[in-house]
C-alpha cells in the first residue's frame, strides 16, 4: 500500500474535468453508495482512497475548493488519521447500501451506524455565504479533523429517515444495475438510475421483443 496521496492525478484544480461520479441519486447519501457500483463506468472501486471521498463531495457540491483543500492538507499531514477516516466512510456505504436497498428492515443496523457516527463527532455548524449567492450549511468539526467527511452524508441519511421519504428509494429496475435512487417524480414511477443508460436498454430490449413476436 502506497502513501494514498501523493498521485494526485485526480487531484486539485485545474482544467475541468467530466465528473467521475453520477448525480443521479436525488440525495447525497444515495449518490454515495452508489459509488459502490463499479459498473457505473470505473473498472475498480471507484472510492480507493480519502482523495477520491474528497472529489466526490466537491463534484457533489458539499465542499469548495477552500475545504477540498483543507482536507487534502490535513490528509498529507495525517495520512495514517485520513487511511482510517477512509476505511470507516466504506464501512458506513456497506451500511447505507443495505438501508437503501431493504428500507425499514435495515432501519435497525443503519441507525447503529449513524448514531456511532453522529455520537462520535463533535463540532459546530456553520452557515456560508458564496459568491454566486447561495448559501450551505457546512459541520466544522473539532478534534477529529476528518469527521466532517462523512457527517454530511450521514445527515443526508438521516433526513430521509426523519421526512419518510425511505419507502420512495429504489433500486435501478435493471437487474445488472445496483444504482439506487430516491423517486422524486410525482406518480411514483421513476424506474431507472438514468433513462440515457439503463433506461434505453430496457426500452430496446422491448422493441426487440416486438420484433421477434411481430415476425
Ligand atoms: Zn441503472
Amino acid at each position: 500500500m502506497g502513501a494514498p496521496f501523493s498521485t494526485p492525478s485526480h487531484a486539485g484544480p485545474g482544467p475541468r474535468r467530466p465528473p467521475r461520479f453520477p448525480r443521479l441519486g436525488e440525495r447525497l447519501w444515495l449518490d454515495f453508495v452508489n459509488t459502490d457500483d463499479p459498473a457505473s463506468g470505473a473498472p475498480v472501486e471507484p472510492l480507493r482512497d480519502v482523495e477520491d471521498l474528497i472529489v466526490f463531495l466537491e463534484e457533489m457540491g458539499v465542499f469548495d475548493e477552500e475545504r477540498a483543500a483543507g482536507f487534502r492538507r490535513r490528509a498529507r499531514e495525517q495520512p495514517s488519521g485520513a487511511m482510517a477516516a477512509f476505511l470507516d466512510a466504506r464501512r458506513t456505504r456497506t451500511a447505507l447500501r443495505a438501508l437503501a436497498e431493504h428500507g425499514p428492515g435495515a432501519a435497525d443496523d443503519a441507525l447503529g451506524e449513524i448514531n456511532r457516527i453522529l455520537g462520535r463527532s463533535a463540532g459546530t455548524r456553520r452557515l456560508d455565504a458564496h459568491a454566486d449567492g447561495t448559501f450551505s450549511r457546512t459541520f466544522v468539526p473539532v478534534g477529529d479533523a476528518f469527521a466532517g467527511l462523512v457527517i454530511p452524508i450521514i445527515e443526508s441519511a438521516a433526513d430521509t429517515l426523519v421526512a419518510g421519504e425511505l419507502g420512495r428509494v429504489r433500486r435501478c429496475g435493471n437487474p445488472r444495475c445496483a444504482r439506487v435512487f430516491l423517486d422524486d417524480t410525482r406518480n411514483g414511477r421513476r424506474r431507472w438510475c438514468e433513462m440515457s443508460t439503463c433506461g434505453n436498454r430496457a426500452k430496446a430490449a422491448r422493441w426487440r421483443q416486438r420484433q421477434v413476436r411481430g415476425a
